[in-house]
């Protein structure tokens, strides 16, 4: 397919390397031309613009946030997109602006799809992410092959692209909430001389298997949170999108607003460009061990 990319941040840069090895003609933008330099001699074409990028047969977003995506996909882009174009944004974002993005995108004639995803970078280079994909059945079944190119499954959950993004939501408040424990689960121990490495080796072989205990434990017991593969700034933007989605049907989250503070305080402190299981070191910290 000839595709358009925007956005090669840790996520993005990873799945156009992908994308270019399964065959695809990928034209890359960012707001920091130099990333494009290492994808461009893979094979990928650099535009100067975010319009170059959207147009042909499908475009993916893979920016930070919500102020990034607007800032990048404004009304007078989709103006100009070549009606029938998929827009597909794998980033994630709020509840409110998908519902937006999936309004103004039909009453231009294009298709939007949310396809957030679940999965570091490390997944993202491996082909390994898990797509949560919500929009359209036609327009999914025009950008399967990419997604069969940067990930191991696509889950299709509806035709509402916002509950794809609903989804990831809730899903990434786990996480926190997983990666929060993991932190306070450490204090405790440390307090007590136990060391967390000998502590995951009992629980990862026991009831608590699996990539998120082994790998952000991993990180705690090694008080170790750079290179940041997921940054605790991005955590505390998905946890606060969980809050909102969860304000709009009025619904309790007690959990995520102590996560809300954990991550603030980890911001606070300069920990923000740090990886998200700097949740440890806040722990730490209010025990006095940091
Ligand atoms: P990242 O490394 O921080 O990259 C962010 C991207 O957004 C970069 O291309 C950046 O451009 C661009 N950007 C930020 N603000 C912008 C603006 N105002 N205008 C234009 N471009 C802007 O983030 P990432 O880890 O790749 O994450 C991307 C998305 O995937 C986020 O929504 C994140 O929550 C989600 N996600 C991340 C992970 C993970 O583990 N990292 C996993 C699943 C989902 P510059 O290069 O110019 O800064």
């Amino acid at each position: 397919m000839d595709i358009g990319f925007i956005g090669l941040g840790e996520m993005g840069a990873a799945m156009v390397a992908n994308l270019l090895k399964a065959g695809h003609t990928v034209r890359v933008w960012n707001r920091t031309p130099e990333k494009t330099e290492a994808l461009a001699a893979a094979g990928a074409h650099a535009v100067a613009t975010p319009a170059g990028a959207f147009t042909g047969d499908a475009v993916i977003s893979m920016l930070a946030d919500d102020a990034a995506l607007r800032e990048v996909v404004d009304t007078a882009l989709l103006a100009h997109a070549p009606r029938g174009l998929v827009h597909v944004n794998m980033a994630t974002i709020s509840v409110a602006l998908a519902e937006t993005l999936a309004r103004e995108h039909a009453e231009l004639g294009l298709h939007y799809v949310a396809a957030p995803v679940l999965g570091r970078p490390d997944a993202a280079a491996a082909a390994k992410l898990t797509i949560i994909a919500g929009g359209a059945a036609e327009a999914i079944d025009r950008v399967q092959p990419l997604f069969d190119a940067i990930g191991q499954k696509t889950w299709r959950i509806g035709a509402l692209p916002q509950q794809a993004n609903v989804m990831k939501l809730a899903a990434n408040f786990m996480l926190a909430a997983a990666v929060e424990a993991l932190g306070e689960a450490a204090a405790l121990l440390g307090g007590h001389g136990v060391a967390m490495r000998d502590f995951l080796d009992v629980v990862t072989a026991g009831p608590f298997p699996g990539p998120v205990y082994a790998g952000y434990g991993g990180m705690i017991a090694e008080d170790r949170y750079e290179p940041a593969l997921f940054k605790a700034r991005l955590g505390l933007k998905d946890v606060r999108l969980a809050l909102a989605a969860a304000d709009a049907v009025a619904t309790p989250l007690p959990v995520a607003s102590v996560l809300r503070d954990s991550l603030l305080e980890a911001v606070a402190h300069g920990d923000g460009e740090r990886d998200f299981a700097v949740l440890g070191k806040v722990a730490a910290r209010r025990a006095g061990r940091a």
